[in-house]
């Protein structure tokens, strides 16, 4: 097998420019003992255009590539994102008007020594009333009081509370091409027409009006839904997720702000619908609201007159973009020399933003998997067995969300809770969670996205049962328990007092 020297990246979306920085950043260019990474992007095919919220890993990645933070929320329009709010997941809306439950990324407040919290909210020790969100996290308040998560003093990806970003996705891309080309990337500007492979099934070239011929030793395919290589050249299966997570269609608008001090949301506004659910995010200078909905429960017109009623006025001299949706995965993101990275390995849908979160991972097992002396066959197994399995995971966890509602308003609510569209591990996993809270052992940490604190205000804030009342004795520690959830509200306060607002640090990290 000869050394891998050059790699060609097809695709000049998210995935596509994020992989290529991230390999010239951790693999090195050639010249410095690393490779020759060229990207090929057409100008004819555009990039999808959304992906506007993020997970908390995004900081690490930046990181890593060596972008500083305020140059990045300066170009990129980005805001601070603590986390999702859930509104009318659990019930329809009524007369009592709507309900809501949060989904923080800080972790639930842990003193060392002291007890774990979570089988004591069950056991009542926060109050009758508090979510569990609430009660272990100063988070939720300081997103509900418009405050960010860091000081203007703390370092760069630094801060008191954990926290990712909403940005503008085209902004985003130019900003990661811009970075990749100053480490050393290749960008050539071609739309691939033909692929052709070698006598054992491999790439052997892709050809460009352009450039004829590109040839490289290993081929990353983020052409997108379009998997030119991944799927059309290479016959990779697609596993589809369709009859588990019903959504395959959504429309987008971008809405600007009634006035522009407006406070900015830090956290996802996703509201469930008749048909699904809407997505409202708050950028610097504008917000990105979207309907993503089951063609099976309602059409597009039906669809674009629950987005325009849900914006208002707002919305009304704008036209939004409809975009359909593949939600599943690829069976093999790596085939011989070509391995798949973003929408052509496949799509959980946008509900708990894993679409940028799952490029960081593949982009980092490539990077990290590298098999430097060409031998591909035993990395593109594991790589394969692994990112399959944490597709499998976040699909579980998404599919949490819906199938746990109380919602029988709409067929479409119903048949989320039908048992034929949840999976067994899934199943298993609700099943043992109800005489026992869910635990770090119930997850196998490196093939997760989401920590086990995320399954657990997602669970609890669906409203979900777990049943305490036999095993009692096992949670001594009410006393000390209670004291904590008290103090978890004093420091809440703190903080609030503590952290600027949202918009002002952005502002002030704009004019750095
Ligand atoms: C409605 C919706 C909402 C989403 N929301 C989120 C979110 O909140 N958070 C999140 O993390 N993710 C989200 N995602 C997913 C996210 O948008 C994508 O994961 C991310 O943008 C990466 O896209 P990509 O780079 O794989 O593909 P694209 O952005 O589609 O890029 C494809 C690239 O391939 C190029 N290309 C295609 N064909 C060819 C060809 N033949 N020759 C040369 N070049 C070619 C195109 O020019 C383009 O540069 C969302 C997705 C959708 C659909």
């Amino acid at each position: 097998m000869a050394p891998i020297k050059n790699i060609l990246i097809v695709g000049g979306g998210t995935a596509g420019w994020l992989t290529a920085g991230f390999l010239a950043r951790t693999l090195g260019i050639a010249g410095e003992g690393g490779v020759v990474i060229t990207l090929v992007e057409s100008s004819d095919i555009g990039i999808i255009g959304v992906g506007e919220g993020t997970f908390p890993s995004i900081r690490g990645t930046l990181s890593t590539l060596g972008i500083d933070e305020a140059v990045f929320i300066r170009e990129c329009s980005a805001t601070f994102k603590q986390g999702i709010q859930f509104v009318d997941w659990v019930h329809a809306p009524g007369p009592a008007g709507s309900s809501h439950y949060f989904h923080p990324f800080s972790q639930p407040s842990q003193r060392q020594g002291g007890p774990d919290l979570l089988p004591y909210w069950l056991l009542g020790m926060a109050g009758k009333d508090a979510a569990f969100a609430e009660a272990a996290t100063m988070q939720k308040r300081v997103a509900d009081a418009h405050h960010g998560p860091k000081r203007l003093t703390d370092g760069d990806y630094l801060g008191p509370m954990n926290y990712a970003y909403h940005f503008d996705a085209g902004k985003f891309a130019g900003l990661l091409s811009r970075h990749a080309k100053s480490l050393g990337v290749q960008h050539r500007i071609g739309t691939v027409e033909r692929v052709t492979l070698d006598s054992q099934g491999a790439i052997d070239a892709v050809f460009t009006a352009e450039w004829g011929a590109l040839r490289a030793d290993l081929y990353i395919d983020c052409t997108g839904f379009r998997a030119e290589l991944i799927g059309k050249a290479l016959g990779s299966t697609f596993h589809s997720l369709r009859d588990s997570l019903f959504v395959d269609r959504a429309l987008a608008m971008q809405v600007p702000y009634s006035q522009a001090d407006a406070p900015i949301a830090s956290y996802t506004i996703s509201t469930a619908h008749e048909a699904g659910w809407t997505w409202d995010i708050g950028l610097h200078q504008r917000r990105g609201v979207g309907y993503v909905y089951s063609s099976r429960h309602t059409d597009d017109s039906r669809a674009e007159a629950v987005l325009r009623a849900h914006i208002g006025a707002a919305a009304d001299d704008l036209t939004p973009r409809i975009l359909k949706l593949d939600v599943g995965y690829r069976e093999a993101h790596w085939i011989k020399n070509c391995v798949a990275v973003g929408l052509s390995g496949g799509f959980i849908e946008p509900l708990e933003a894993s679409g940028i979160g799952l490029i960081e991972t593949a982009a980092y097992l490539v990077g990290f998997l590298f098999p430097k002396d060409g031998h591909m066959a035993p990395v593109a197994k594991h790589f394969n067995s692994f990112m399959r399995r944490r597709y499998e995971r976040v699909a579980d966890f998404v599919k949490m969300h819906y199938c746990l509602t109380q919602r029988k308003d709409h067929a479409f609510w119903h048949d989320n809770t039908a048992p034929g569209s949840i999976s067994d591990t899934l199943r298993d996993q609700l099943s043992m969670w109800r005489c026992r809270p869910p635990h770090r052992l119930d997850f196998v940490t490196d093939l997760e996205m989401y920590p086990p604190s995320s399954w657990q205000y997602v669970l609890y804030g669906m409203e979900f049962k777990t049943d305490l009342s036999h095993s009692q004795a096992a949670y001594p520690r009410m006393d000390e328990a209670r004291d904590e959830f008290a103090m978890i509200q004093k420091m809440a306060q703190r903080a609030v007092a503590d952290l600027p607002t949202h918009r002002a640090l952005v502002d002030a990290m704009c004019a750095r």
